[in-house]
């Protein structure tokens, strides 16, 4: 009984780890949507925790955008989602 707890602490703990050493790694950056890229498909926007994207509609078509940029991790799971290259993290200014 004692190696399964001691396995959930490794495991909860590891967790922990990679989740603060990917934020740490990512303070200084930021998504942005490469509006020429994205076909509106909303994947991105449904991903994102931190509800930083919206999809919106204007002269060029329907596309996400980048509406909370403050509150972006730069996590990068959005991008996992979009299949057409349409987001890439940059430098915050
Ligand atoms: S990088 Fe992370 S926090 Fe930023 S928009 Fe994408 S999913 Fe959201
Ligand atoms: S997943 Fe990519 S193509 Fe789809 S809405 Fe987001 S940025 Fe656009």
């Amino acid at each position: 009984m004692n190696a399964v707890y001691i396995g959930i602490g490794i495991l909860v703990f590891l967790w922990v780890f990679f989740h603060l050493h990917r934020r740490q790694r990512n303070r200084n950056k930021v998504i942005c949507v490469i509006e020429s890229n994205c076909v509106g498909c909303n994947h991105c926007v449904k991903r994102c925790r931190c509800h930083v994207l919206e999809m919106v509609e204007d002269e060029t078509g329907k596309h996400a955008a980048v509406k909370y940029l403050d509150k972006c991790t730069a996590c990068g799971d959005c991008i996992g989602k979009c299949k057409f290259n349409a987001l890439k993290l940059i430098k915050r200014l």
